[in-house]
């Protein structure tokens, strides 16, 4: 079994567990967490955030030609002092999902409400993976596919009922994220 510990505050809800305002982890406190704790990687706050909506429209300034939010950077300077402090040891993204806009578009096209869901933008997580950073959380990314295709399919097959019709169709649209990110590394 290996064990990965989360260190400063994610905004955000996980687990449960819920937080306003977000945290970034102390570098100075690394060394001693990872040594106490024993953990085998260590996730960190730099400015990700739990959930489909990752920033506050204030937090962020708006494309002016799509009207789409752009989330402020990434703490890339905390990211290096806590490797520096940890060399070689693995960390961890939660909350790293980019918010597909054309999957949010599809959601929003066929019933859904997500008005100003915002990710962590593609190019940042690109960057963080050249770093110690060996693992980034995804998961509202695989919900956004998952739903998309499901309301588009309702949309256009409103007479059908059978999971197995419609989570194929799901299933297949969540495949094809993941094939995506992992050719885009
Ligand atoms: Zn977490």
């Amino acid at each position: 079994m290996t064990v990965e510990a989360e260190l400063g505050v994610l905004a955000g809800v996980e687990d449960e567990v819920q937080a306003e305002e977000s945290h970034y982890t102390k570098p100075e406190e690394v060394i001693d967490f990872a040594t106490r704790t024993g953990c085998d990687s260590l996730a960190i706050s730099i400015g990700t955030s739990h959930g489909a909506y990752k920033f506050k429209p204030e937090q962020c300034t708006r494309d002016p030609k799509t009207g789409k939010l752009i989330p402020p950077p990434l703490a890339f300077d905390v990211l290096h002092a806590i490797e520096e402090k940890l060399p070689g040891f693995p960390i961890v993204l939660h909350g790293s999902s980019s918010v597909p806009q054309d999957e949010v578009d599809t959601i929003n096209a066929h019933g859904g409400k997500l008005p100003d869901a915002v990710g962590i933008p593609e190019e940042q997580l690109r960057e963080a993976s050249k770093s110690a950073v060996c693992k980034i959380n995804i998961d509202s990314d695989s919900r956004l596919a998952m739903t998309a295709a499901i309301r588009k399919y309702f949309d256009e097959h409103p007479e059908h009922f059978d999971p197995r019709q419609y989570l194929k169709p799901a299933r297949e649209n969540m495949q094809k994220m993941y094939a995506v990110r992992d050719r885009s590394r």
